[in-house]
Parts: structure tokens; sequence; C-alpha cells
């Protein structure tokens, strides 16, 4: 008797590792106890769901679409709600194709008929890889029966400025990416196909390179370990592409660099500092920058505290 192959259900973010590094999907699926620990997931998912909060705000008399008690509940919720007419935005309209499942951020009826579909994200201008994981949404929408007519990344808008507390018209600008995605769209079938033989088959061989930048991959140490070692201090540690610049030059060990032709301040210091052991501390500069600072004085890390929604009118303006 023969068995059928398994066949793996897919979602948005499965395709968007799939797209990314096959090996990634596979991981995902397969050996998901390799994963390391991701600290910050918790206080990113926390800035998603208050900008996707925020962006509902926005849009009086939408109806969100619960996934209650499952996404069962979700796709029939969505499949009535368009039946009967819905005239005013979904949110979380829940669709799947092809073992492929679906929860859109945001459609809004576009008065002539058809649906506008828009990705809510905390960026300031849509990603790589934004393009991909909309047209994945696009495509099963549409396959599912839906006129989605255009699509967009809606991200912050840098120029808002917040002129009263909780008075965020404005926050958001759609970057429209509907021709962006033509093609993806047209290839969303040939994709799932590739990455369900890649869940079929055994771990792809894939190093780390490239492809690992720009989505972080929680298997980077996994994946790095099985590199051959590379020196104690890579020229990786100059900042601000200097050491890209080495790199590219087939120097990869910091210690092989000539000091005297490094030009920049900072990648002097940075050299002398690692070479020596001994810290770099500006005390006389460090003095003189906060000479005229009045106490008390309070130190806050703007990297710990990143509100993607501003809390108070008061001098708030986007920098990122
Ligand atoms: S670390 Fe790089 S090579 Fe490894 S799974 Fe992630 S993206 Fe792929």
């Amino acid at each position: 008797m023969s068995v059928a192959p398994p066949t793996f259900g897919l979602s948005k973010s499965r395709i968007t590792y799939f797209e990314q590094c096959p090996k990634r999907l596979w991981l995902s699926v397969h050996r998901p106890d390799l994963a390391e620990t991701d600290e910050g997931a918790e206080a990113r998912f926390a800035a998603g769901h208050e900008v996707g909060a925020a962006a509902c705000s926005l849009l009086p008399g939408g109806v969100m679409v619960e996934a209650e008690p499952d996404l069962s509940a979700a796709l029939a919720t969505t499949k009535a709600l368009l039946e009967s007419g819905h005239e005013d935005p979904i949110f979380e309209a829940t669709f799947q194709h092809d073992g492929v499942l679906v929860r859109v951020d945001i459609l809004e009826p576009n008065g002539i008929g058809g649906w506008h579909m828009a990705e809510v994200k905390s960026s300031t201008k849509p990603k790589d890889y934004h393009v991909n994981d909309l047209a994945t949404q696009v495509w099963v929408a549409r396959e599912a029966g839906v006129s989605v007519d255009s699509a967009a990344i809606r991200h912050l808008d840098t120029d808002f400025v917040l002129k009263s507390d909780g008075s965020l018209e404005g926050l958001f600008f759609d970057s429209d990416l509907t021709s962006n995605i033509k093609d993806q769209v047209e290839t969303r079938a040939e994709v799932v196909a590739a990455a369900r033989e890649t869940l079929a088959g055994e771990e792809p061989s894939i190093l780390p390179g490239s492809h690992c930048n720009g989505l972080p991959c929680n298997f980077a140490a996994y994946c790095e370990a099985a590199l051959p070692l590379g020196p104690e201090w890579p020229v990786t540690v100059l900042p601000y592409g200097g050491g890209n610049h080495w790199l590219s030059r087939g120097v990869e060990d910091l210690f092989d660099i000539d000091p005297a032709v490094l030009t920049n301040p900072t990648h002097q210091r940075v050299y002398q500092a690692t070479v020596t052991g001994e810290p770099d501390h500006n005390v006389e500069g460090a003095r003189t920058a906060m000479a005229d600072w009045a106490f008390p004085r309070t130190w806050l890390d703007f990297e710990t505290i990143a509100f993607a929604v501003f809390r108070h009118a008061k001098g708030a303006h986007l920098t990122r």
C-alpha cells in the first residue's frame, strides 16, 4: 500500500521564509527546537499590535473578524460578510487557497465594487520582503473570489506630527504596490509548490550569506556553527561600512590591517582599543560635551524605548 506524502499547510510567513531561504522554512517546520530565543519578539509584537490597532481606529465602521474559537470561524465570518454585501472596512479578513491561509490586516471597499488591501507595518517605508508578502495575500484573496483591485503597505508617515494627544489622523501613508506585485502574484502557485517540495525533502544544504540579512533569522547560530572558525577579531568590528570595505579586499582579520592606513578617526579608535585591550573612554570629551547640562541628569536609552505610536503631542515627530 502506498503512503500519501504529507501535505504541508502554509502561511504568509512561511512563504516569506521560503523566499528568503528554503533552509529557513525547512528548519522552522521540522526543527523549530534549533531556533534561538528571540528576546525582542514580545516587544515587537506589542508594537505591531499597537500600530495595527491605531490603523483600525482610523477607519470607523470597520468590522474585526475574530479567530474564535478557531481560524475556521474566521474563514466563515469573512465569507458571510462578503456574501452579505458588507460595505465597510474589514479587519483581519481571513482567506484560504491551495492550503495557504492568510489574515489580511485591512480590506477597504473602493467604492466601485472592488477592494483595496492594506498591510499595516510599523516601518516608515516598505521593505523588500513586503512585496512578496503582499503578493501572497492578494493571490490568496483573489483566488478565494475577492476582487482586490489595489494593494498597499500602510506604514508610518515620517511627516506626521501629533497635534494633540490621541489624534492619529495622518499617522499612516499607503505605499501602493499594486503594479510592483503583479509578477509575484502570477507566480505564487509555483512558489507555493516549490515550498512544499522543500518541506517534503531533506534539510537544504545552504550556508549563511547575504540572504540572511534584511529579515533577521533565528537559526543564525545553528547555521553559523557549520562555518569554518573565523578570526577572533574580524574586520567587521569596524563600523560605518569599514568592515565591508576590508572584506571586499579579501582582508578578514582586523589584526592584518596596517593601522597607518586607517584614516577614519573612529576606525582608528576601534582598532587601538581592540589590539591593546584598553577600553576607549574619552573622559575629557565627555566632560566638555556635558559641561553646560543642568542637574539632575537622566540617561535614556532610545533603543530601549521606541514607541511606534506617539503618546504625547508636545514635540512629537518621527525621526526614523
Ligand atoms: S541563518 Fe541564513 S542560511 Fe541559516 S536558515 Fe537562516 S537565512 Fe537560511
